[in-house]
């Protein structure tokens, strides 16, 4: 079976700097909020061209005391694209404001702002694009309707860590951008977390108290806060991997490349990088309209693949439902997408099995 990802091949190669990196930090006793942290803040922020960065606990709760900080809660409104993982809309519950769902453009899966303008109300506050498979939104679109109606921009950048839209890295767009380390995430950590990047100082300022129980600096808890750091171990072995990211996006967006040039003309709609777009591939995904029989047929074919999400998030129990009817890209795209292996250590005779396997599963259709 060609495995959909394999993080064993990434830690083997990197097995005794993570091992060093955890030593280091055992040997400091410095399990939270240390040098290890700090520097790897330093490191994102130079990354995401912005001045502060903030490690937190997860990708989850860097958008949800993002939202904090920005002064959005009870009786706010914040547009999100209906297709997306979960979190991206839960968060905004957490904070105590209301998700409104956009629905998104079929040719990239990100919102769509043409429905996010449609959307706004009086109560509207922010606007979070979701730069989805690693893909930048169409973030020129989104930030002129967020001047023209003084709405602050979230980034929901959990999958695109590297990734640009024409000379600007993700992260630098919006007011504020949050990341994921989840370990499947293309820059994972060997746990949970994630971080705020931000260039404005009031965000950066309210975030490190939230994440730290609202602790202004002296045992002063000036406001309700949470426990929410990221800690040593995480920021030390994110510091190793991070060294790697450059190449893991080259190795990814060579996939990608391959996939492209072997899968045209097969009737599969396969994904579109923006003109402006530096896509990381987080996920390699297609669309097909006969999904579920595709996805059957790769698996005889031994090759793992994936659907990045069967719902789209309106049509979670928890949320109301009606995709079908009020986001009908969001509902078309879970029945459609299916991602295929992408992942940096991914031979290159595995790519071409990958590719040969499709061609004739999709002949077969
Ligand atoms: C992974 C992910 C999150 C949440 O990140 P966690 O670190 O798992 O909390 C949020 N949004 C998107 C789009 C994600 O892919």
């Amino acid at each position: 079976m060609i495995p959909f990802i394999d993080l064993q091949r990434q830690h083997a190669a990197l097995r005794a700097e993570l091992l060093a990196a955890s030593a280091r930090v055992i040997d400091s006793s410095q399990f939270v909020l240390g040098a290890e942290g700090r520097a790897l803040e330093q490191e994102l922020a130079a990354l995401s061209g912005v001045a502060w960065a903030l490690g937190v606990a997860s990708g989850t709760d860097a958008l949800r005391l993002t939202l904090t900080a920005l002064g959005i809660g009870p009786g706010d409104e914040v547009i999100t694209p209906a297709f997306s993982f979960v979190a991206s809309a839960t968060t905004i519950v957490m904070a105590g404001a209301t998700p409104v769902f956009a629905d998104i453009d079929p040719a990239t899966y990100t919102l769509d702002p043409a429905a996010a303008a449609r959307a706004i109300t009086p109560r509207t506050r922010a606007i979070m694009p979701v730069h989805l498979y690693g893909q930048p939104a169409q973030m020129d679109r989104v930030l002129e309707l967020a001047r023209a109606h003084r709405l602050a921009v979230i980034e929901d950048a959990a999958q695109a860590v590297g990734a640009a839209w024409g000379e600007e890295p993700v992260g630098a767009l919006g007011d504020a951008a949050c990341l994921s380390f989840y370990p499947t995430k293309n820059l994972g950590a060997c746990g949970d977390g994630g971080m705020v990047v931000t260039r404005r100082q009031d965000v950066a300022e309210r975030v490190r108290k939230l994440r730290h129980h609202g602790d202004s600096g002296r045992y002063e808890h000036v406001e309700l806060g949470y426990c929410s750091r990221l800690d040593e171990l995480q920021a030390a072995f994110l510091r190793v991997k991070l060294r790697r990211l450059a190449a893991w996006t080259t190795a990814r967006r060579r996939i990608a490349g391959l996939y492209h040039k072997g899968l045209a003309g097969l009737g599969l709609e396969l994904p579109i990088e923006a003109a402006q777009a530096r896509h990381v591939y987080h996920l390699f995904t297609v669309r097909h309209p006969q999904r579920d029989a595709l996805a059957k047929l790769l698996t005889d074919e031994g090759i793992s693949t994936a659907v990045y999400y069967p719902r789209s998030v309106p049509d979670q129990p928890m949320f109301g439902g009606g995709a079908e009817r009020r986001w009908p890209e969001a509902w078309r795209a879970s029945r459609e997408v299916l991602s295929l292996p992408c992942f940096a250590e991914l031979t290159d005779d595995e790519v071409e099995r990958a590719v040969a396997g499709v061609r004739r599963a999709c002949e077969r259709l």
